[in-house]
């Protein structure tokens, strides 16, 4: 190599190496457009209302409009230690609007807040998660679907505590194994995006110093699972895993990990209706593309 093919290609190499890593492949073709809307907290209240109804009219007057919503959970304000008329006022509150304000298919997920846990309401049919999934009109707490060459597998990572109280995050034992044989049996050539509520690997578990104590961080399973490191070492078996997505702590990031894009999506609801931003991210919703060569970009929008 001469002096001259040694200048020319040192100068080519950082910017080859850049290129090659977010240069998307042109080949590939578009396999679904979703929106992602998560952590609503409706209440029967005229913000929320008027606020959700414009995110919804916000969705649906996309040019390229997606072709259903995918709920990340927290629909509700909340209902963990509510009565029962106050739940009930809040999911009519959704049901309400979402039979005027939209005709696009939702697929939920549950949140913590959507989990009716009174103490008192223990001897209730309804009690837990019942009424969620009721309400929600899903198959069971957690389940998958396939959707345009993409298969989807929605979680519940809300579990009660080992004293029955309300609530941790996790992915429980039967849930793990159902997890296990649903990724076992999905064509390997077929890419797969997981939702759960709570995230399984963020940095948005690092915003507060409020997690640092006597100088360590100490990040909650109410915030990252307790069980992400089987989950990764889970994923890392299956490279046609190419998502995770979450929400929960109404802050927007995007971690790669061994080949999975893990994406915690903001909050319609920004800081719980109180402000239009939580930290440094604003109250909003995310449109996302999902390709056939298992890539996958995402958009977050203001609605305002
Ligand atoms: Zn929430």
């Amino acid at each position: 190599m001469n002096r001259r093919t040694l200048l020319k290609s040192a100068a080519l190499l950082p910017t080859l190496g850049a290129e090659a890593a977010i240069a998307p492949n042109l080949a590939r073709k578009r396999s679904v457009r979703f929106a992602y809307l998560g952590d609503t907290h409706i209440t029967p209240d005229a913000k929320p209302v008027e606020r959700i109804a414009k995110c919804f009219h916000h969705v649906q007057n996309q040019a390229d409009k997606p072709s259903f919503i995918l709920h990340g959970g927290d629909v509700i304000m909340d209902a963990l230690a509510e009565d029962r008329q106050k739940v009930q006022q809040q999911w009519d509150a959704w049901n309400g609007l979402v039979k005027a304000d939209n005709s696009l298919p939702i697929e939920y997920c549950i949140g913590n807040h959507d989990i009716w846990g009174f103490e008192n309401a223990k001897n209730d049919l309804l009690y837990g998660k019942k009424w969620a999934i009721d309400q929600m009109k899903i198959s069971g707490r957690y389940r998958s679907f396939d959707r345009n060459g993409w298969h989807f597998i929605v979680l519940d990572s809300v579990q009660p505590k080992p004293d029955g109280k309300w609530y941790t995050g996790n992915i429980d034992a039967e849930q793990m194994d159902w997890l296990k044989a649903d990724l076992a049996k999905t064509n390997p050539k077929t890419p797969i995006l997981v939702l759960s509520h709570i995230p399984i690997f963020s940095p948005t578990g690092f915003f507060s110093d409020t997690n640092v104590k006597d100088g360590n961080w100490t990040i909650s399973a109410g915030t990252i699972l307790a069980n992400t490191p089987d989950l990764l070492k889970l994923f890392y078996q299956y490279p046609n895993v190419k998502a995770a997505l979450s929400g929960h702590m109404h802050l927007l990031d995007r971690v790669e990990y061994n080949g999975v894009a893990y994406l915690c999506n903001g909050a319609v609801s920004g800081n719980w209706w109180k402000s239009d931003v939580y930290q440094q991210t604003k109250a909003g919703y995310a449109l996302f593309d999902l390709y056939d060569d298992g890539s996958v970009e995402r958009t977050y929008l203001s609605y305002m």
